[in-house]
């Protein structure tokens, strides 16, 4: 990050009297944690504050229903079309702003916070760092130079950014800034063991019955992303219909199926309440998904990404198989 973009984004803040907030849709514990956390430290530095993600249906998802400063949240109907200062979090693109998309492109000043490699470089203030483990310690950042104090709640929600984006502080992307961040973090008074909780042992029974047919069907396949290998499966609208499971319920199933050793790459394929199949990647750094699943009209990191597919399982699986290779 340019250190004349930070300085022009702490002076637009400062200087603003309402801020619109926005992130990604199908918001995750970064994309809301961030939005949240700036929120809550503008509100209570007087700024007026509204926070939204573009989806057709408006909610948060379960497992973020802990997080603070909820009140913060608008319908993206309720959103100021035109606004003076608008901020994105988490957002590589224009279009994974959905139905806040043509709000960022009217909004006179766009302070874009990311860290995806793929982000495109919209917005007029970018503070886009992909050596950021999460977007929550750009904000964090900004938090510091603005001379906001942490306070607990806000603790909270930078934390959960940090915590999920780093897959627990095991991923690749978890340096020693990161774990600096935690510890100043919970110096600000969080409960390590609450968000745990939260975010990992709520599942329902009928997540166990659901991701029980998830690994029957799982498949090994030695051959694909360049003789690095492929686990994946898929989960059906029905399976969870059988089991009154709400697909925001399936994010953990990638979890449990890349934990296998033999293959690089683990993919599972879910098929949502309107039938389209949002396919979830992951490798384990000899794979580049981030490029494959760009390829197919997604996007992520080198480790971490996906794309919607309106195939069969079959069909898509093919498909990526097709653009996955070695990269280095
Ligand atoms: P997940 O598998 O947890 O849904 O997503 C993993 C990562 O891939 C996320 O960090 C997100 O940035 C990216 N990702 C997932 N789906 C899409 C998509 O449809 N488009 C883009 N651009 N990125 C995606
Ligand atoms: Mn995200
Ligand atoms: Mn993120």
């Amino acid at each position: 990050v340019r250190e004349a973009d930070w300085r022009r984004a702490c002076e637009l803040i400062r200087g603003a009297e309402e801020v619109a907030l926005a992130c990604h849709v199908c918001p995750d514990g970064d994309a809301l944690g961030s939005m949240l956390g700036l929120g809550l430290a503008l509100r209570g530095a007087g700024t007026r504050v509204s926070a939204s993600f573009g989806d057709r249906r408006f909610e948060v998802p379960r497992l973020l229903r802990y997080l603070p400063g909820q009140e913060l949240l608008t319908e993206p109907g309720d959103c100021p079309a035109e606004p003076d200062l608008m901020i994105t979090f988490d957002t590589p693109s224009v279009d994974r702003l959905g139905l806040l998309a043509p709000n960022a492109g009217k909004a006179q000043e766009l302070i874009v916070i990311d860290h995806h490699p793929s982000n495109t470089g919209f917005g007029t203030v970018p503070l886009v760092d992909p050596a950021a483990a999460s977007t929550s310690m750009l904000v964090e950042e900004l938090l510091g130079r603005l001379g906001c104090a942490l306070d607990r709640d806000i603790a909270t929600c930078l934390y959960t950014g940090l915590v999920t984006d780093t897959g627990s502080f095991r991923h690749s992307s978890t340096t020693p800034a990161a774990h600096r961040m935690a510890a100043r973090l919970v110096e600000a008074g969080l409960r390590t063991d609450e968000i745990a909780r939260e975010l990992w042992d709520r599942s329902p029974f009928s997540y166990l019955k659901v991701l029980a047919a998830a690994l029957e069907r799982a498949t090994l396949d030695r051959e694909a992303a360049g003789g690095h290998g492929m686990v994946w499966t898929y989960v059906r609208r029905d399976d969870r219909a059988a089991h009154c499971l709400p697909y925001a319920e399936c994010e953990g199933i990638i979890d449990v199926i890349r934990r296998t050793d033999e293959p690089d790459v683990a993919v599972v394929l879910k098929e949502d309440d309107e039938g389209a199949w949002q396919v979830s990647t992951r490798s384990k750094g000899m794979v580049d998904v981030g490029r494959a699943c760009t390829l197919l009209g997604g996007g992520g990191h080198v480790r971490a990404a996906g794309f919607t597919s309106h195939d069969s399982p079959e069909r898509t699986i093919a498909r990526l198989r097709a653009v996955l290779g070695p990269t280095t």
